[in-house]
């Protein structure tokens, strides 16, 4: 992605090298609160239970980086903030033309050591999420790493398609497809929550196809192999790559996001079309 004509967004809180307020912080795949938490919490993927309802007492074992000046992953917060703005840009035209309404832009809150959010409090080990209640997106750098360590989807575009993703679920949000299927989901049996829960995370992978589609248009940001960067990382993040990876089976009935193909298949199609259009991942097969 060349972003060397891109401003940074200025809607962004870095809070690394604080520690942040974050309470508790829960290691890697403890399960409390998960169930409550997964229906207001929209993570990219794999296990929403590293969210913690607020007031956990868990003490905190953050280490002091006090130390002002560079640090190693600058250029991935500048990137971070350079692709929020690519997505300002987009959705404030989207917005206007398709819906004649002002795009209400998210804060993109980048953290180190855990963070308190109107949706609870997460770990550093959490992964992108977006909370509805307070707007933001959430991100810890780390998992930049993670994507090309971890999830072997290595490339600038995968970790933009992350941010585009999260931005997704800020647009579904806005246009009141959140609430809407969250009232669903508390409707229903756990089954039944999973599959909306895998149709409203596909939706966001086609928003940020529509984003990508937008941006290339807008900006003509996106280089030979981008496309090919973002789609396999939604391919590690699918649910059947994840399970397999953490389970090493795969259960498609407690799916959450969708399978990798699946997940490849709504952000080219919006990334093809460009058609706000033909994101209906809500009626007929997936
Ligand atoms: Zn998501």
């Amino acid at each position: 992605m060349d972003l060397k004509n891109i401003g940074e967004s200025s809607n962004v809180e870095d809070t690394r090298g604080t520690s942040g307020g974050g309470g508790g912080r829960v290691l890697f795949g403890g399960g409390l609160g998960a169930t409550v938490l997964a229906l207001i919490v929209y993570f990219l993927g794999g296990d929403p239970s590293q969210v913690l309802p607020q007031g956990d007492s868990s003490s905190g074992t953050a280490s002091e980086r006090g130390a002002p000046g560079q640090r190693a992953d600058d250029g991935t917060a500048q990137f971070v903030k350079k692709v929020l703005a690519t997505t300002e840009t987009v959705w404030d035209q989207l917005f206007m033309e398709k819906y004649r309404q002002q795009y209400q832009k998210p804060v993109l809150r980048i953290f180190d050591d855990g963070v308190q959010t109107e949706c609870g409090s997460a770990s550093a080990a959490s992964g992108p999420f977006y909370c509805p209640a307070d707007r933001k997106v959430y991100i810890d750098l780390a998992f930049a790493e993670e994507l090309k360590g971890r999830f072997n989807a290595p490339g600038d575009f995968a970790l933009a398609y992350v941010v585009a993703h999260e931005v997704g679920h800020h647009v579904q949000n806005l246009l009141g497809i959140s609430e809407k299927v969250q009232r669903m989901m508390q409707q229903g049996s756990q089954e039944d929550a999973n599959a909306l829960s895998v149709r409203l995370e596909l939706q966001a992978d086609f928003l940020a196809g529509i984003w990508a589609h937008y941006t290339q248009q807008m900006k003509g940001v996106i280089e030979p192999g981008d496309i090919q960067e973002a789609l396999g990382a939604a391919a590690a993040v699918g649910d059947d790559n994840i399970q397999e990876m953490t389970q090493g089976s795969v259960h498609p009935e407690s799916f959450t996001h969708g399978s990798s193909e699946q997940r490849m298949y709504w952000f080219k199609r919006g990334y093809q079309s460009g058609d706000i259009d033909q994101g209906d991942t809500f009626s007929g097969s997936l």
